[in-house]
């Protein structure tokens, strides 16, 4: 049994459900301001969507889910098992109740005011990866533009309006419209069918793996503890302190417990009045060699595949599937994916893939994550993010770390409040 006297007013203490990057980076930034972690995992580290997701560091491109236009596509896509979004034919009243409600905020005013919510996170975000650099966490970041390409100009200036808005909305963005000969003395991956492009400067990209890995590694370096296969089934606060009780039947307790699920994050955290609603958007992901080093990130914005250099390769990622997280894998979600991206792209060799995944995004209906206090004394949440949880995993667990360790609302998170 730890100590759980008080400190300062603060925590000496705290456990940490879900070793993805936000569980992660909010033990990482808690060891900052003194407190012991102990981090537990259903499974490991990167278990969830951290592992296989695109690397993409890209506050200039977080835009939110919730995108009026996303609403128009789903409807007219929604059973479509080829299409980059898909909704299972399943009676499952949840899923159909969480739907209605992501559909009630996709309008421009709901859009609008998620993008606004993202702006500090946005600003500071790529710092906080490199306080964690500074510090130990040995996953270099690459500054890189992202290029989206598409097929014809006409396209290329739908992505520029929506750059547009979320430059009036405050967001920094530098983008840049190219014509194809632009593009193809940048990028040999693109094929005759492209026509324009937009460069996007001033993002980067990191091995989202190795970060995690590396992230993990450093919280064990400064003290703290990873538990794996500790699947948490219940939480129970207490005076100064909370209890979590595995599957197994062991029990840990701190002065606090964060609740980073991801997108296992519904259950947990309804019991203490987290009603927001996290639901899983999964995505799959899968390394392919190339023919010539792919320079920078490429994004295929029509169909929704984003494509990362990788370990000498190409890391291909796509689709969004409203299916239960633990799902299995479906391989025909990995050949539509190839499908639509293969006539855009030449020297990949598709058939030589390896590193087949597929990952959950945690997903909101409102385009917001949820950060902070929950319902009881003790219990926090961290996740949501969606598409950006790797963008705003550090950001996040900075900001969580100073409201636990202050007992003051930051600011910057007051949008995300898990209890809204
Ligand atoms: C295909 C794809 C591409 C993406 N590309 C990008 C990108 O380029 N840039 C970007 O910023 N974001 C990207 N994302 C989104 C990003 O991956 C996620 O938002 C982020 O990883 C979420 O991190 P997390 O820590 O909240 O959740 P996770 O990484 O899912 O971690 C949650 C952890 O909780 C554990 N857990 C769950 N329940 C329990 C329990 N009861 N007890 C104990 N442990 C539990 C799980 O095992 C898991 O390890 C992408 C996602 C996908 C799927």
């Amino acid at each position: 049994m730890p100590e759980l006297d008080r400190w300062d007013g603060g925590p000496r203490s705290a456990i940490v459900i879900g070793a993805g990057v936000v569980g992660l980076s909010t033990a990482w930034f808690l060891q900052e301001r003194g407190v012991r972690v102990t981090v537990v995992d259903r499974a490991g580290i990167a278990a969830g969507a951290s592992w296989g997701n695109a690397g993409w560091l890209s506050p200039g491109l977080a835009i939110p889910l919730n995108e009026p236009g996303v609403l128009r596509y789903g409807l007219r896509t929604v059973f479509d098992r080829q299409a980059p979004l898909h909704v299972p034919a399943t009676p499952d009243p949840r899923l159909w109740a969480f739907l209605a409600r992501f559909a009630a905020h996709c309008t421009g005013r709901s859009w609008t005011r998620a993008v606004e919510a993202n702006l500090p996170l946005n600003e500071e975000c790529l710092e906080a990866f490199d306080v964690l650099a500074a510090n130990g966490v040995d996953a270099p970041t690459v500054e890189a533009p992202i290029t989206a390409v598409f097929e014809t100009a006409g396209h290329a200036a739908g992505l520029l309006a929506e750059l547009r808005r979320l430059r009036e909305a405050g967001q920094e963005v530098d983008a840049t419209g190219l014509t194809a000969t632009e593009l193809v003395a940048r990028l040999p991956q693109v094929s005759a069918r492209i026509g324009a492009g937009v460069r996007l400067e001033g993002q980067r990209y990191v091995d989202p793996g190795r970060f995690a890995e590396s992230l993990a590694r450093s919280v064990v370096s400064r003290g703290g503890t990873i538990r794996s296969r500790f699947a948490v089934t219940s939480v129970r606060p207490h005076p100064h302190a909370v209890a979590v009780q595995s599957a197994a039947g062991q029990t840990l307790s701190a002065n606090a417990v964060v609740l980073a699920t991801g997108a296992w994050l519904g259950e947990l955290g309804r019991r203490f009045g987290v009603t927001v609603g996290v639901r899983a958007g999964r995505g799959y992901s899968f390394t392919v060699p190339t023919d010539h080093p792919v320079p920078e990130p490429v994004y295929l914005p029509d169909i929704r595949v984003a494509c990362t250099p990788y370990r000498g390769g190409l890391r291909v990622a796509g689709t969004m599937e409203f299916r239960k997280p633990d799902a299995p894998l479906d391989d025909a979600r990995v050949e539509a994916i190839i499908a639509s991206a293969r006539p855009f792209l030449t020297g990949i060799r598709w058939e030589e893939r390896t590193d087949v995944w597929v990952g959950s995004r945690p997903v909101t209906p409102d385009g917001r994550p949820v950060i902070g206090a929950a319902g009881a004394p003790g219990v926090f949440v961290a996740g949501g993010h969606g598409m950006w949880g790797l963008t705003h995993g550090p950001i996040t667990g900075r900001l969580l770390a100073e409201h636990i360790t202050t007992g003051k609302q930051p600011e910057a998170l007051r949008p995300f409040d898990p209890l809204r």
